[in-house]
């Protein structure tokens, strides 16, 4: 997808600080963060939202909440946060790479 502003973070088109990265996921902070720990995680591969998963990406979305929950703890937010996947238009999704937030304070 070369016009996906997520897909240019995860090949370094576009630089970033990365916090996290492995061969299926990568992790980065929120440009606008609304709170002081902002994350998204994200699949490498462009899945544009929940609404096109498959079976096959059970797996991945899976690494995806354990590592969400690992990398929370990690960045100091032991005593929860709260982690927010937006789908389509009407779930306000504006960048159409599936993402989840994980927000929270310390
Ligand atoms: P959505 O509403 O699609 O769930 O949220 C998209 C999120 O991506 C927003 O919180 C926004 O601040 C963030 N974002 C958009 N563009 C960029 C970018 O270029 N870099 C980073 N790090 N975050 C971005
Ligand atoms: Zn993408």
């Amino acid at each position: 997808m070369t016009d996906c502003i997520f897909c240019k973070l995860v090949n370094k088109t576009i630089p970033t600080r990365v916090v996290y990265e492995d061969e299926d996921v990568f992790v980065f902070n929120d440009i606008n963060p609304k709170a002081e720990v902002h994350l998204l995680i994200i699949p490498k591969k462009h899945i544009e939202n929940m609404l096109v998963l498959t079976e096959q990406d059970q797996p991945l979305m899976g690494k995806i909440m354990v590592l969400a929950n690992k990398l929370a703890v990690e960045h100091g937010l032991d005593k929860g946060y709260k982690t927010q996947i937006n789908t389509g238009p009407m779930g306000g999704q504006e960048v159409y790479h599936l993402h989840v937030h994980v927000v929270g304070n310390k």
